[in-house]
């Protein structure tokens, strides 16, 4: 409950466009090890991995972005070229037998960090349906 209170609050805290904690990892306030990184966007090891290979990949602007449900037209090329970049670190993590991207969307998605994302999870079998 306590969680689901937080992400509720940081939820309603970028949506009024305040930063996140994804934010101060882009302006390298609080460190992260950063696996690929262009002028877009920005792909770091998570920090409590659920798999042996566990990136969160991000775009550097938010643009409303602060979950997918959010998405707009003008959003295309940015969430194409995310999905590119899970294609590339994926190669360069050598997740040649598969890996797995989720998006958390809103609170039935257990999001909690409201700068939209994509985990690309990998190195060991995964199942389904997930939790
Ligand atoms: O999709 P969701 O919002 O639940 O996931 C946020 C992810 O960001 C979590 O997997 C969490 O471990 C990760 N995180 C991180 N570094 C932080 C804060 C959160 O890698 N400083």
């Amino acid at each position: 409950a306590a969680l689901k209170a937080a992400a509720a609050k940081s939820k309603e805290a970028a949506e009024a466009g305040a930063p996140t904690v994804f934010d101060k990892i882009i302006a390298k306030q609080i460190p992260s090890t950063v696996v690929f990184e262009d002028d877009k966007v920005l792909a770091f090891r998570d920090i409590s991995p659920q798999a042996p290979v566990h990136i969160i990949i991000i775009p550097k602007e938010r643009d409303g972005l602060t979950q997918l449900s959010k998405a707009e037209e003008r959003h295309t090329e940015i969430l194409g070229h995310l999905m590119v970049t899970a294609a590339v670190v994926a190669k360069q993590e050598g997740l040649v037998d598969g890996f797995r991207l989720v998006v958390n969307d809103g609170p039935q998605g257990s999001q909690s960090v409201y700068h939209l994302h994509l985990h690309l999870i990998g190195g060991r079998q995964m199942n389904w349906p997930p939790g």
